[in-house]
């Protein structure tokens, strides 16, 4: 895989799955626009700090992907500091877990703006320059919760199968200009979204896995950067479970 001359933004990049994206798309050549939300810009420098070692160009933009004005200028600052934008990761994502009966609105549509609607704003911003270069590789981490859902996060399912709806839309819109737009869906990875769960919880997790461990972001990293790769181009519209086989159920 080489994406040398190619430019990628990275939502939520600051720690976990995004950061390990970033560096595996830097490993492979990339230029990177991390991104985070301002109370991380001191891990997300690091972030960027980590890929300028790697020797290639790296942006780092704080900014709230659910917020119009803010992705405007998120997309706006990555294209006039780096001159394009080829491959989009949606990364940044939060869980805010209830029963449904004791569920808040806030609940909802806080996680509904942050890893769904991110996603549709930002992937509107980027199409525009793709749609130019004929180019372009969109991928959105989703999750299994999408695909299986679970009790506790109707909001959380609800927005990553949101997320492949999405992702299934703009792969038959814009394929014919070179486009493709891929899910991946994380099973359990080890980050601080997990790092709650006690003891117990966690040996229940890993009993449903067929692989019977716990995922690293690296192994979602790995899957992204393929996605991304000119190897990939035949490929749009797909989820992509990189979960130890936990959603064969
Ligand atoms: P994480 O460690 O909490 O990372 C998520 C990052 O997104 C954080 O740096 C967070 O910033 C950032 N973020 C939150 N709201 C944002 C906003 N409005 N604008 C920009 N950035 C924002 O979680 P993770 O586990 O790496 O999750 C990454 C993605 O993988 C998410 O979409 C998640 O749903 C998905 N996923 C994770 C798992 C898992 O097992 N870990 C499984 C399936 C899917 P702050 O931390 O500063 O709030």
């Amino acid at each position: 895989m080489d994406l040398s001359n190619k430019v990628a933004i990275v939502t939520g990049s600051a720690r976990g799955i995004g950061r390990a994206i970033a560096l595996k798309l830097a490993e492979v050549g990339a230029d990177i626009v991390v991104n985070d939300i301002a109370a991380a810009a001191d891990a997300l420098e690091s972030t960027a700090a980590e890929i300028r070692a790697l020797n290639r160009k790296a942006l780092a933009v704080t900014a709230d992907v659910s917020s119009p004005p803010d992705v405007a200028r998120l997309i706006e600052t990555a294209v006039s500091s780096l001159g394009r934008i080829d491959i989009l990761v949606n990364n940044a994502g939060v869980t805010r877990d209830q029963l449904i009966m004791r569920m808040t609105d806030e609940d909802w549509d806080t996680v509904l703006n942050i890893d769904l609607k991110s996603a549709f704003l930002c992937t509107r911003a980027v199409l525009r320059y793709m749609m130019k270069q004929r180019w372009g590789r969109i991928i959105s981490i989703a999750s299994v919760v999408g695909i299986m859902g679970n009790a506790g996060q109707a909001n959380y399912a609800s927005a990553k199968a949101g997320v492949i709806g999405l992702t299934k839309s703009i792969a038959k819109e814009v394929g014919s200009r070179g486009i493709t737009a891929n899910a991946i869906a994380p099973g359990f990875i080890e980050t601080r979204m997990t790092e709650n769960l006690d003891e117990k919880q966690r040996q229940a997790l890993v009993q449903r896995i067929p692989l019977g461990s716990i995922g690293t972001p690296r192994d979602v990293a790995e899957a992204v950067a393929f996605l991304a790769s000119e190897e990939a181009k035949y490929i749009t519209g797909q989820v992509l479970c990189v979960d130890g086989g936990m959603a064969l159920g």
